[in-house]
């Protein structure tokens, strides 16, 4: 058997053999755990990529673009809405048209700076002609990316705007004035319903705009206590 004191000295030899190797080459500091996971930016960056060129519904057949998402890979508040409009299409960005501005709007009242606080994307990512609600197979079609969207951001608190975003997410046919008021679980992240800014914009009564204020002051408390451990 190979005496072990002489085994240890031509490991360390090997070692140290390969840490001057290492220092030949430029470096000068050894990694003692593996790397990190590629980040949620590299992870969405990827699936961005591999979406283009999607032929997965009819949706394909009339989209000029598909909008994936946009906002802060790091933000731990999601805002959902259902699919991209005409000006959406163009852009290939979600909620740039007039609905996207009073969103904008409706999360700065609440302190969300859009870019900074923020990643919104849609249930589907291509735009429905004549703006018609996604169909169920174009819903399962979508289904797989957004998952893997919430995988790679990790959300704490998703918005989820309007009827056919919270329909869809929280599995029932119960309509938003119904679900909207209180905070729901979508898997493990906490889901915090309201209206459209689409639907604020054609029903401009301070009735509905005192109720979304509401459910985005929900929506802050939420992602204030999840992340800041305060309440
Ligand atoms: N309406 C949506 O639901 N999503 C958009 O991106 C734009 C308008």
């Amino acid at each position: 058997m190979e005496d072990p004191r002489e085994a240890l000295g031509e490991a360390l030899a090997a070692a140290a053999d390969t840490l001057r190797h290492h220092r030949a080459l430029g470096l000068t500091e050894v990694a003692l755990h593996r790397p990190e996971p590629p980040d949620s930016a590299v992870a969405l960056a990827e699936q961005e990529r591999a979406l283009q060129g999607c032929t997965l519904c009819k949706l394909c057949q009339s989209r000029k673009t598909i909008v994936f998402g946009s906002g802060n890979p790091t933000a731990k508040l999601v805002v959902i809405g259902e699919g991209p409009g005409e000006e959406e299409d163009k852009q290939g960005k979600p909620f740039v048209g007039r609905a996207g501005q009073l969103l904008t709007k409706m999360l700065a009242a609440v302190k969300f700076d859009r870019e900074r606080d923020c990643y919104i994307c849609n249930v589907v990512k291509c735009h429905p002609e004549r703006n018609r609600n996604p169909e169920p197979d174009e819903v399962a079609a979508c289904n797989p990316f957004l998952l893997a969207q919430l995988d790679a951001l990790q959300p704490a608190v998703i918005l989820a705007l309007g009827n056919f975003a919270a329909q869809t997410l929280l599995g029932t046919k119960d309509g938003i004035t119904k679900l909207r008021g209180r905070s729901y679980f979508y898997r493990d992240i906490v889901l915090v319903p309201t209206f459209h800014p689409a639907f604020l914009l054609r029903n401009p009564g301070d009735q509905y705009k005192r109720m979304a204020w509401d459910d985005l002051k929900l929506a802050r408390r939420e992602w204030e206590r999840l992340t800041t451990g305060t309440t």
